[in-house]
């Protein structure tokens, strides 16, 4: 048998994950005088940062209050985010250099448009605080002992046990295999007995499949502001079609609330009413085409796609009552019914992760194994697109910081 050689460190936790979450959770432990230690399988910290919000980082939003927030128990964020504010997050990054600009729909990106600011923001904050970050080190298995916990980390092919008194699980969600997500904080969770609320893709474009597909990839390319809804929210943004479906913002929002064989609706005209638009028009403009009058609201290329729902080829003066209800339901009420989503390929965020009923909200230690706490991603809080998601690690790693 094989002696287990443990390192005894002087750390006060060893975080796992080196990402938003267990970035600020080791600076904020460095400003109250704690040592951390950041195990990072990757070979650098903040890879989700830099990738972020097409690279320039939307890293808060100022609107954001819980409300925005998808979770078991929608209350649960309410103490973090009462405890680490948007403010406290502009102030943060201003403090550090980075100035927020604020592009659409509250969502704040630093001036420079780089994300590779906001990453530098935590390199340089955990080298003049002292704190540790360990790159290419995976951790593999977190044991608890009777003073605190083993972890056993892979470096090089070679497995290290490191002790300490506190962990953290900052080890995000499953989105973007490809750059190394992983399940952990999921399996930790599951090995100390504790809940997980289902886990899916969230964020992500829904897919169109079968009979339906050409219509939607011959207008690939194409996006028009609509309202998209179903029985749980609705949303205002862009839609954009593509070769296999669905995407952008409104249905990226959507699918957070959308389940696999369930319909969304989209209003293609907004806050106006079609009828009354035809009406109108007719008034002056009787003998223009159907075809000609919605390819004034949306693109040539939309209209021409609606021709075979609509009668396009007639002018508007001789639209039946009856086609311009049809016009009417299908402008302001067309039903999609996604065969699907692209998953965590091309997911922003997990929705589900570990049960809030696990922790306490206070501080977000497991209620079962005192010292083990959990934040960020892997955490049953999700958020819509819109540095949401960031906020909630912001405000994740901050609270956990407080309770090492
Ligand atoms: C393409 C894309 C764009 C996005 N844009 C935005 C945006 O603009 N605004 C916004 O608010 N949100 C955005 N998000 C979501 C945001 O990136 C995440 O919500 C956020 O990064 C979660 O932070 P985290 O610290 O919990 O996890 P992560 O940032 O994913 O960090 C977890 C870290 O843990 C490491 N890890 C995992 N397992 C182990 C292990 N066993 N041992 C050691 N290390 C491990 C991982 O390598 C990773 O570095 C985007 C996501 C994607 C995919």
């Amino acid at each position: 048998m094989t002696t287990k050689l443990t390192k005894q460190t002087h750390f006060d936790a060893i975080i796992i994950g080196g990402g938003a979450c267990g970035l600020m959770c080791a600076v904020q432990a460095g400003f109250l005088g704690k040592r951390t230690l950041i195990l990072e399988k990757a070979d650098r910290v903040g890879a989700k940062i830099l990738i972020s919000g097409g690279g320039r980082c939307n890293y808060t939003n100022l609107y954001a209050t819980d409300q925005q927030f998808i979770s078991q128990n929608p209350h649960f964020s309410k103490s973090a985010f009462s405890q680490w504010t948007v403010e406290d997050t502009i102030s943060f990054f201003e403090t550090y250099g980075i100035e927020g600009k604020e592009k659409t729909l509250g969502q704040l990106f630093p001036v420079s448009d780089k994300a590779k600011d906001v990453v530098q923001v935590f390199i340089d904050l955990c080298a003049d605080l002292d704190q540790d970050i360990w790159c290419n080190a995976e951790v593999k298995i977190v044991e608890k002992t009777d003073d605190g916990f083993t972890v056993r980390v892979e470096i090089d092919g070679k497995q290290e046990y490191i002790s300490a008194p506190n962990v953290v699980i900052a080890a995000g969600g499953l989105p973007i295999p490809k750059m190394g997500a992983t399940d952990f904080g999921l399996r930790t969770a599951r090995q100390f007995d504790m809940k997980i609320a289902d886990t899916a893709p969230a964020l992500v474009p829904l897919t169109i499949t079968g009979k339906d597909q050409p219509w939607y990839e011959q207008l690939s390319g194409n996006s028009i502001f609509c309202r998209v809804w179903n029985d749980r929210i609705s949303f205002e943004e862009n839609i954009l079609f593509t070769h296999w479906g669905l995407s952008g913002p409104a249905i990226l929002q959507i699918s957070s609330y959308w389940k696999p064989g369930e319909s969304i609706y989209i209003d293609l005209l907004p806050n106006q009413n079609i009828a009354d638009l035809i009406q109108l028009e007719k008034e002056t403009n009787g003998k223009k085409m159907l075809l000609a009058y919605l390819a004034s609201l949306y693109t040539r290329k939309f209209a021409e796609a609606l021709s075979d729902k609509l009668p396009v080829e007639k002018n508007l003066a001789s639209l039946t009552k009856t086609e311009i209800e049809d016009l009417s339901e299908l402008i302001h009420n067309f039903k999609v019914k996604p065969a699907g989503d692209k998953g965590y390929d091309k997911a922003e965020v997990m929705r589900g992760g570990v049960s809030t009923d696990e922790l306490s909200s206070k501080t977000l230690e497991a209620k079962k194994v005192p010292g083990l706490f959990f934040g960020g991603e892997c955490v049953d809080v999700t958020g819509w697109l819109g540095g949401y998601n960031f906020q909630w690690a912001w405000a994740s790693g901050f609270v956990i910081a407080q309770n090492i």
